[in-house]
């Protein structure tokens, strides 16, 4: 590609976020760069979940949002040749104030083919599971997960195959200006330009976003061997229902989370939840938590980690097996909102998701972002 080559699009960041406008401008026909400056991914879309959730996601623009991003992920999976490791999620609770949090859940309209099952119901459709500590389970059937550590490389590898998406690596964004983007390889001319910087929030247009209020959180995360079972799907638990906005904001979860407060505190105090899901070599993936900073240290503590495991073994009834491996990770958080799109200059989007959902909601950030540079961009979306 000649140095100063021209484009329709220029994508700052090669995270979910990124491609997720990539791929929109890309099916539209536009000539599309995405340039970063790591040489391979190895920010926040790596190193989560790859849980795509739609449950539990704030009601309103995000749980529509990641209604959109599931389907975009369907069709990409396959076209991609990403497999689908689950399909679901089961929230396994052990306190009626869960149980009545779910129920006032199921009469909302994000409560669409979602089941409350009893615990001998969830016995009967999954007997690897132990049941008889729990009071229930909600089984939402909207999730994906798929292994991101993969899947964001065969991604990108199919967006440049399929796509003609040219991707800059090992190339840093230094600044960006309407048509022009300056960068350690050279100048860049792009009619249109989306920034997608992940928690990088002192490079490129600082001043914007710290605007937004955006600081960054970090998480701990762990990797267990084989458990000797199979996940019918990700799991949560008790945690989960007042972390999430979607169930955290109905009023039923005032008492949740009042004996949360007493119960387990040192959960609440880290922001510990947990998450678990299965990957296709049996091994699970186990978090998380949550600390904010602007430049959060980078060492994990043994006594996080404790609390993560301590709520897989209450949720899961049974001993967590051996950690095989332990990292963290970092991402955009903003109080104020679950996504920036900003203006800095004419042609040129700033576009973060500051919270942790990027991987469920990036796809549909993408196209509203692409729609919104290009007219007539939205006729795309009919058509996955
Ligand atoms: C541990 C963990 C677990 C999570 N679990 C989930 C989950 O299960 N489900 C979910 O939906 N979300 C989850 N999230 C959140 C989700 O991963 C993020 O919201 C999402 O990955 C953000 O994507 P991104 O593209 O904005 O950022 P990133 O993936 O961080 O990508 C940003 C990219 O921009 C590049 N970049 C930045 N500045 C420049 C520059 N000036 N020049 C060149 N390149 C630049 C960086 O190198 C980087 O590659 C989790 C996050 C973490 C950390």
């Amino acid at each position: 590609m000649p140095a100063n080559a021209s484009f329709d699009l220029a994508v700052v960041g090669a995270g979910v976020v990124g491609l997720g406008c990539a791929l929109a401008a890309a099916r539209l026909g536009k000539r599309v760069v995405v340039i970063d400056r790591d040489a391979q991914a190895n920010g926040a879309s790596v190193r989560n979940f790859g849980f795509v959730t739609v449950t539990g996601q704030a009601r309103g623009a995000m749980w529509e949002r990641a209604r959109r991003s599931r389907e975009v992920w369907r069709h990409v999976a396959a076209e991609a040749g990403v497999p689908i490791l689950h399909q679901g999620l089961l929230m396994l609770v052990r306190r009626p104030e869960s149980v009545a949090v779910l129920e006032a859940f199921l009469k909302t309209e994000m409560g669409a083919a979602c089941r409350l099952l009893a615990p001998s119901q969830l016995q009967d459709r999954h007997p690897g599971l132990a049941a008889q500590h729990l009071q229930a389970a909600l089984w939402s059937p909207h999730e994906l997960r798929v292994e991101s550590r993969e899947a964001i490389p065969r991604l990108a590898a199919w967006l440049e195959r399929a796509h003609g998406v040219a991707f800059r690596r090992e190339t840093a964004v230094l600044s960006v200006e309407t048509g022009r983007l300056v960068t350690t390889q050279g100048p860049v001319r792009a009619e249109a330009i989306a920034v997608c910087p992940g928690d990088d929030l002192f490079s490129l247009f600082p001043d914007r976003i710290a605007a937004h209020g955006v600081t960054r959180c970090k998480l701990q995360m762990l990797r267990l061997a084989d458990p000797g079972f199979l996940l019918p799907a990700g799991v949560m638990s008790d945690l989960g229902l007042v972390r999430y906005a979607g169930y955290a904001a109905l009023p039923e979860a005032a008492a949740l989370r009042a004996r949360l407060e007493r119960e387990q505190p040192g959960h609440l105090d880290n922001g510990v939840h947990l998450i678990a899901v299965q990957s296709a070599d049996g091994s699970l993936v186990v978090g998380d938590s949550h600390h904010y900073a602007a430049t959060p240290d980078p060492f994990a503590s043994e006594a996080v980690d404790g609390l993560i495991l301590s709520e897989f073994e209450a949720a899961l009834g049974r001993p967590a097996p051996a950690v095989l491996q332990r990292w963290t990770g970092t991402y955009a958080s903003a109080a104020g909102g679950a996504v920036v799109v900003d203006t800095p200059a004419p042609g040129v989007r700033l576009v973060m998701v500051t919270t942790g959902a990027g991987a469920s909601t990036g796809f549909a950030l993408g196209e509203e972002v692409v729609a919104d540079l290009f007219e007539g961009a939205a006729a795309w979306r009919m058509t996955v």
